[in-house]
């Protein structure tokens, strides 16, 4: 079925939104962070793993499942929930952003973007048609346009032309959506330029998207610029369509942009940094190298009931970690990801007992904002 999205609380001092995204095989909580499943497997986690801590709604990327093992083959044996076991919502994005930031020799033409696949150097072609043709070959339940993601350091003349050709692009997948019942959303473009993303946002918001997305941000600029930007459009994006933040999701980030409205966020920090180490916990960050928890016989975080949390000390998860333990990567991601969905929870918690602002408030100051914690700090909690 077409996603249906329904608000049910919005913070009237920040534009804060709590609200359900109907996807037909399951309802998800907003706002919400998306897990990032790249080749259609949350890394280190079984789809048993993935749903054991709360998560409804993961991404899979079309540019990589594209190459490997290919749409065609995917939709032969089910599509892509049934191929990767998973039950939940799956949304895909076009394979737009991998193809600008991993594929080589590109050329990009009216029709589509011609590359070669990093994997095995073959000569590959993607248009807005074929991008919608291997999402409806998947079945996710939100699928993505193709967009062109211009260089961060493009100049203004080049962006305003690469806008366009994403309008037109938005245009055709729409028309090689016809008849599906999967949900489609648009791009919003525009580089850093505040007044073309608001030129951009017009003409994508016109379109009947199911959603509205910002892409092109959090590629490496300075912070302060996606905050500037995401400030000022997320609150113009229509008000009745999930609104989508590309590529975010560092608590901080999470916590700030769902004050300006954004509801769906997707970000490998979960996954990555956990099979670098990095923990999340409710008194900030901490590495699980740090020879301090050598000998700490406390959970990651007294606070989370994640099945490492219950299970496990920090000087066992430290332990299997330091000795390469395909077990150490499993036990982060699940921690991590149940820190997240906990953290999502608190935020739509807030919003909907009219406490955003205070919320913000406090997490700004509290550690989980701050950077890594150590053992005292935590004992101390
Ligand atoms: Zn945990």
């Amino acid at each position: 079925m077409k996603p249906t999205f329904t608000i049910l609380a919005s913070d009237p001092a920040t534009g804060a939104r709590a609200g359900v995204l109907d996807l037909g095989r399951v309802k998800v909580e907003t706002p919400v962070l998306m897990p990032v499943g790249t080749y259609g497997a949350v890394k280190a986690l079984s789809p048993e793993d993935v749903e054991s801590t709360g998560t409804k709604l993961i991404l899979a990327n079309t540019y990589h499942l594209f190459l490997r093992p290919g749409h065609k083959l995917i939709s032969a044996l089910g599509g892509l929930h049934r191929f990767m076991g998973w039950d939940g919502g799956l949304l895909t994005d076009s394979g737009g952003f991998q193809v600008f930031s991993l594929a080589k020799l590109r050329k990009i033409t009216e029709d589509g973007v011609s590359f070669r696949s990093h994997v095995d150097g073959s000569e590959q072609f993607l248009s807005p048609e074929a991008a919608m043709e291997a999402q409806r070959a998947f079945g996710s339940d939100i699928a993505m346009v193709l967009d062109e993601c211009p260089p961060p350091d493009a100049d203004r003349a080049y962006i305003e032309k690469s806008m366009r050709l994403t309008t037109r692009w938005a245009g055709r997948c729409l028309e090689a959506m016809a008849g599906s019942d999967q949900g489609c959303f648009g791009i919003v473009q525009g580089g850093f330029h505040e007044n073309l993303r608001l030129a951009h946002l017009d003409e994508i918001a016109s379109m009947p998207f199911d959603g509205l997305a910002l892409g092109g941000l959090s590629v490496g600029e300075d912070r302060g610029i996606t905050g500037r930007i995401v400030e000022s459009v997320a609150p113009r994006m229509p008000e009745d369509r999930p609104r989508y933040l590309m590529g975010v999701g560092m608590p901080e980030d999470l916590v700030r942009y769902s004050g300006h409205g954004v509801d769906m966020f997707d970000c490998v920090v979960p996954t990555r940094n956990a099979r670098n180490g990095q923990v999340f916990t409710s008194a900030g960050r901490l590495n699980v190298r740090n020879a301090s928890l050598a000998e700490d016989g406390g959970p990651l975080d007294p606070a989370c009931g994640c099945a490492a949390c219950r299970r496990f000390s920090r000087a066992y998860v430290r332990h299997v970690f330091m000795s390469n333990e395909i077990l150490a990567h499993r036990l982060l991601t699940l921690h991590n990801l149940a820190y997240f969905r906990d953290l999502m929870r608190r935020v739509r918690g807030a919003i909907i007992g009219g406490r955003y602002g205070a919320f913000v408030r406090e997490f700004t100051e509290g550690p989980e904002a701050r950077g890594q914690v150590w053992r005292t700090e935590l004992k101390s909690r």
